[in-house]
């Protein structure tokens, strides 16, 4: 188990502990990536991440630094303003197809 994995050459996919489901940053390749410190332990992505920016019903905002999620006061989950680590987690059990 780990807390990344490769979902191909240039994204990186995470465990999201507030909406339950895994969430890619992008972090090599053509177009705008994100900072990444190569650390697959205790990762650090140099700037905010939101998903679901054009969802009404459902947001996270969050930034990750050391392994730690912090998750922003706009996010629409309960895990909201808390910090998280990281977890550990299983792409098998997720069903996140591995390439
Ligand atoms: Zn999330």
């Amino acid at each position: 188990m780990a807390k990344l994995y490769w979902l191909d050459p240039c994204n990186l996919l995470f465990f999201c502990p507030g909406c339950k489901c895994a969430h890619y940053v992008r972090v090599a390749g053509p177009g705008s990536v994100w900072g990444w410190n190569s650390d697959l332990e205790f990762p650090r992505f140099d700037a905010d991440i939101t998903f679901g920016a054009h969802s009404t019903n459902h947001r996270c905002h969050f930034r990750i630094e050391q392994g730690v999620i912090e998750f922003f006061k706009d996010s629409q989950h309960t895990l909201r303003g808390l910090k998280v680590a990281l977890p550990e987690w299983s792409l098998a059990e997720t069903g996140v197809a591995q390439r």
